[in-house]
């Protein structure tokens, strides 16, 4: 199994980061965790892409990590050379979101199914929308999802990929929960989305400061992994992203509360999980 961070940039557009969105490559095919900014660019570069997807997971429905979604919708319709119905999973409301996005798409989807012969079926998303629990089982692969907490936004839930003896856990925007630590449990990595207080307070701008009391700190990421036995904490969505030269301090602060392997994500950094 692999983790590769294709986007491991926030709300704010980066140069070099995209938005938040992380790759788990498993025997039974690419698992992509939330589609933020310039997603499908970034999966370009791994050789992955839109029609190969296994399925696509919402953690949330914050606008951060859906930008693309129509553009993996279109993409996977268009470069498909059959139906290929792309399975979506996410929390309630993740059905509304996507009919909403079909809705918006309905000019294009007439111009381009008038134009192209050979086209003549509609894009189609299966979405199923989940909670707590085993949400699919292929092979040796078994994912589960739980309930994280990122209040005011609600439902949000995380994402635990097993593959045979290894794990892979992907938080999403959460602070610590009982559901990030069930999830969590003896995990070989976890991508954990996180905020620096002290580099954002200092700014004194109630836009920023906002999004403190329902994401992760660094030292917050740090004591999830260290309570739950994770081997590798893998950070990213990293607000605000870190300046050159910086990138230590991160880990820093990591390592006060958390001894295991710590990696700050930049966009397509890739962890081999396993053998
Ligand atoms: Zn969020
Ligand atoms: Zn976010």
């Amino acid at each position: 199994m692999q983790v590769i961070i294709l986007g491991s940039g926030n709300p704010l557009p980066h140069p070099d980061r995209a938005g938040p969105s992380t790759l788990v490559r498993t025997a039974v095919g690419d698992l992509l965790f939330d589609c933020g900014r310039g997603v499908l660019m970034r999966a370009g570069a791994v050789g992955s892409g839109a029609p190969a997807l296994r399925a696509l997971l919402l953690t949330h429905l914050h606008s951060d990590h859906i930008t693309d979604l129509n553009d993996i919708f279109t993409t996977r319709w268009m470069m498909s050379l059959q139906p290929n119905p792309l399975p979506i999973y996410g929390p309630r409301g993740t059905a509304d979101v996507v009919r909403a996005m079909e809705a918006m798409l309905e000019p294009d989807i007439g111009y381009r199914i008038t134009h192209h012969d050979d086209l003549n079926w509609r894009p189609v998303a299966d979405v199923t929308e989940v909670d707590h629990g085993v949400i699919f089982e292929e092979g040796a692969v078994r994912v589960t999802a739980a309930p994280t907490d990122h209040a005011p936004v609600r439902p949000t839930v995380g994402y635990r990929v097993d593959e045979g003896e290894h794990s892979v856990v992907i938080a999403g925007d959460t602070v610590p929960c009982a559901g990030l630590d069930e999830l969590c449990d003896g995990a070989d990595v976890l991508v954990n989305t996180v905020v620096r207080g002290d580099l954002i307070e200092p700014l004194g701008l109630p836009r920023f400061t906002d999004v403190l009391d329902y994401h992760s700190g660094v030292g917050d990421a740090a004591e999830t992994a260290a309570r739950n036995g994770v081997g590798t904490l893998l950070l990213t969505h990293l607000v605000p992203p870190p300046a050159p030269g910086t990138e230590q301090e991160w880990v820093d602060q990591a390592q006060e509360k958390f001894d295991g392997r710590i990696v700050l994500a930049t966009d397509l950094l890739t962890l081999e999980v396993g053998d």
